[in-house]
């Protein structure tokens, strides 16, 4: 098994938040479409996912208050009071994971609206590079954060249901 990190490189934090942020842009850039309203509600809901990690993750987590992959161990102590490992230990299912990907869903629903109203090519190449800049940057993301992370000594649940493991 490869090293785990006590804490994470800061260029692990700086790229991991580069690649949300490019995400969150051209998400926002393809609802501009329908209105400066719309690409604000969007990068909103964005916003609200990070923190809601932190919420409902970060503050049972091993790199609380450490530096983990992407910087949130740092943030969460300043927002959120520490609470209990045992979040990693609840039971997961697909459908928990609906509001994350909500962030990908309504840039590319978004986009094939777009383009049946009214065609043009700089809509169907961001929406169609958006999907798969999306999985594979968290796929490259998530191999490198998941390999060296403490807290997959201890229990993740997210890692195991990916992994298709059960406890
Ligand atoms: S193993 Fe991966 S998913 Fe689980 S806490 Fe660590 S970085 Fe996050």
């Amino acid at each position: 098994m490869k090293k785990s990190f006590e804490n994470y490189p800061l260029s692990s934090v700086v790229l991991s938040n580069l690649f949300n942020m490019a995400v969150y842009a051209l998400g926002a850039y393809l609802l501009l479409g329908f209105g400066y309203m719309a690409a604000l509600v969007y990068f909103i809901y964005c916003l609200y996912m990070e923190f809601s990690v932190m919420k409902e993750g970060c503050i049972g987590c091993y790199y609380y208050g450490k530096t983990c992959f992407c910087g949130k161990g740092r943030l969460c102590p300043v927002i959120f009071k520490k609470g209990s490992p045992k979040v990693f230990e609840k039971e997961l299912n697909w459908m928990m994971f609906l509001p994350s990907f909500l962030v990908i869903i309504f840039p590319v629903v978004g986009g094939i609206i777009l383009l049946v109203r009214a065609f043009d090519w700089m809509t169907l190449v961001l929406t169609a590079f958006i999907l798969p800049f999306y999985f594979i940057g968290n796929a490259v993301v998530h191999n490198y954060s998941c390999t060296h992370c403490k807290q997959r000594e201890i229990n993740c649940r997210v890692l195991d249901m990916f992994d298709g493991k059960k406890k």
